[in-house]
This record gives C-alpha cells, sequence and structure tokens, in this order.
C-alpha cells in the first residue's frame, strides 16, 4: 500500500504533541487583546489546528483555574460571552515560554 502524507500526521494521536503549542498561542493572544472561545477556534484554524469547542473550552477553563486567565462575561447582542484577558501571572509565564520556545525553535531548525 501506498503511504501517503495522512499516515504520518494524525491530528487525534498528534494531540498531545500539540496540546502546549495550542496553550501558548491562546495566551499569546489574550496579551495582546481580549479572546473569546469562538474567535480563538478561528485563530487556531488559520494555523492548522482543528480542535472543536469541546476541547478548546476546557482548555480555556484550565488556564482560567491556573491563574493565567482571567475570564469576564461581556453582553453581546442578546447572548452573553465569555472573554478571557491575560493576567499579570499569564504574561510572565508567556515572557519565560517565549525564552525556551527561541531554544527550541533555534533546535527544530538547525540545518534546515
Ligand atoms: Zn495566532
Amino acid at each position: 500500500m501506498k503511504k501517503t502524507n495522512s499516515d504520518y500526521i494524525d491530528p487525534a494521536r498528534d494531540r498531545d504533541l500539540y496540546s502546549g503549542l495550542i496553550r501558548l498561542h491562546i495566551l499569546h493572544h489574550a496579551v495582546e487583546s481580549p479572546i473569546f472561545g469562538l474567535g480563538m477556534l478561528e485563530e487556531l484554524a488559520r494555523h492548522g489546528y482543528r480542535i472543536s469547542p469541546g476541547t478548546l473550552y476546557p482548555l480555556l477553563h484550565g488556564l482560567e483555574k491556573k491563574g493565567y486567565l482571567s475570564a469576564k462575561e461581556r453582553r453581546d447582542g442578546k447572548s452573553l460571552r465569555k472573554v478571557y484577558r491575560a493576567t499579570p501571572l499569564g504574561r510572565k509565564a508567556l515572557a519565560a515560554a517565549r525564552i525556551k520556545v527561541r531554544e527550541l525553535i533555534g533546535e527544530l531548525m538547525e540545518g534546515k
């Protein structure tokens, strides 16, 4: 049987590999401006992460519980929407992660 690229890329299997990247991505955007679930799903999809609301919302709650994000309800027409921002702790954690990510990128791209 001929191997195709999709034999190697299985989003469900590889999810754990990317979960930290997705968290950092969320934190990065929450530092820049307030974020909400649907907007973040679209942003992540733009980067090739196709995750469901059922995956994203627990992730956001987890980041909130750890103190990286704070959440506020905001009225949007008739519905209430939960908006997240990075806390000072979230900003610090992202700044520390930035150094590690830079190092990793350096290694990953070595000789590329
Ligand atoms: Zn992004």
